[in-house]
């Protein structure tokens, strides 16, 4: 497998990430663009738009000026904090509750509408849906989380067309961002396609009904149907991204939001060393993420460490270090998914074995899959020293729990009741 000489990204890595000449990816190539960006001179065009939903919003007597998706996390209570405060928006919160909480989650979400003093609608799957939907979406895309994404990317434009909300909202353009997919100049914004593509894994609710044998219900998948190309257009939809419009650093945000509004972070981490994103869903940093180290061999360490490289918080070797002790461990959280949907772990590695990278995984014997790469053989790689960055900042310890909202939920778990005032 090659690596990228600067960060530590796979050749395979998704979605779509290209090497150039030099060995170096997409992903450091469109980060290495970001100091030429004049974020100044894109302030006004954000105030302007926003100026112009919120004026037409309330020539309506509308009461939302716009929608924000919310999942409770450090970017979500960020955007919050910037469009109420810095630009006196009146933002519907829009949520989807997967059901698979943690209590730390359900503590910053109530923390989040309260410090805003915000109208929050959130919709909730049925906890039998949401484990029969992770169960069959795990053996046909090795993904039990493809309701979390096509909830959070759905329900914000179901309720844009039902509150008669045309603008949402969004943080960053998620992994496009993190493998160069697209260039800030391009102002990319929300689309069906987008969704679909990369967050839905290429299925429509629809396509999944159609499937032969398919142990899914129209009720199980309610709630993921995209709104008709009519209804998108009498409302005039559009989803912004606010990565193209200011200089988005999640580690910043968080800082913020820990300082500022009484943001909870992780004490530890078992596979990553990151402990302030991804915190609401027991799955996200756990089995969803394994998953990805069980298909294409690097996890979300592997994307935390090159996001850090690129932004010069940590050395190649400092993060190869984090690689190797944390994107191959299992996580606790597979247990209580296995436990849940009465599955053993031979069912589970069975069911997923098509969907490893032949070029990287090979099975040596019955059961036992064996990677034949990591960018732990790659640290002295030729070309490394050429690519290397400058290291502006030093390395800082990554986040203690600041603060608790309160004793409220301390369970991880299902969990369909999420605010107590
Ligand atoms: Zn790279």
């Amino acid at each position: 497998m090659e690596y990228c000489k600067r960060c530590v990204y796979p050749a395979n890595a998704r979605p779509g990430i290209v090497l150039d000449d030099d060995g170096v990816c997409s992903g450091c190539r469109l980060a290495e663009s970001r100091p030429s960006i004049d974020w100044s001179a894109r302030e006004p065009l954000l105030r302007e738009l926003l100026e112009t939903y919120k004026a037409r919003q309330r020539a309506k007597c509308n009461p939302y000026d716009c929608i924000i998706p919310v999942s409770g996390g450090k970017d979500s209570t960020y955007q919050v904090w910037l469009l109420r405060t810095r630009y006196d928006m009146n933002p519907l919160l829009v949520s989807y509750n997967h059901t698979f909480n943690t209590a730390i989650g359900i503590r910053n979400l109530t923390n989040l509408v309260q410090r805003m003093d915000c109208n929050l609608v959130r919709f909730t799957s049925a906890p039998g849906s949401a484990l029969r939907i992770a169960r069959h979406m795990l053996g046909k895309v090795g993904d039990v989380t493809w309701h979390y994404h096509a909830g959070i990317m759905t329900f914000p434009i179901r309720a844009a067309i039902q509150y008669d909300v045309p603008l949402v909202v969004w943080g960053e353009h998620g992994f496009s961002e993190l493998v160069g997919m697209h260039n800030y100049d391009d102002f990319v914004e929300f689309t069906k396609k987008k969704r679909q593509e990369h967050d839905m894994r290429g299925f429509e609710p629809e396509d999944l009904l159609e499937e032969p044998g398919c142990p899914l219900t129209r009720y199980d998948l309610a709630p993921f149907f995209y709104p008709s190309d009519e209804e998108i257009e009498r409302v005039g939809v559009r989803g912004i991204y606010l990565s193209n419009y200011m200089e988005w650093d999640g580690r910043k945000h968080a800082e913020f939001v820990v300082r500022e509004l009484g943001f909870e972070t992780a004490q530890s981490r078992e596979r990553t060393f990151n402990l302030y994103d991804k915190l609401d869903d027991i799955h996200a940093n756990g089995l969803h993420d394994y998953l990805k180290y069980l298909k294409f061999g690097y996890g979300r360490c592997t994307d935390e460490v090159s996001f850090e490289i690129r932004r010069g918080r940590m050395t190649r070797e400092e993060g190869i270090d984090l690689v190797a002790h944390y994107d191959h461990v299992r996580p606790s959280d597979m247990d209580i998914f296995l436990r849940e949907s009465g599955m053993t772990d031979t069912e589970f590695d069975d069911m997923i074995a098509h969907l490893r990278d032949p070029s990287l995984w090979v099975r040596d014997n019955p059961g036992g899959w064996r990677a034949t790469d990591s960018v732990v053989n790659h640290r002295h790689d030729p070309g490394v020293e050429a690519a290397r960055l400058p290291r502006p900042e030093p390395r800082r310890d990554y986040l203690r729990t600041a603060s608790r909202a309160g004793p409220r939920y301390e369970t991880d778990g299902v969990q369909t009741e999420y605010v107590i005032l």
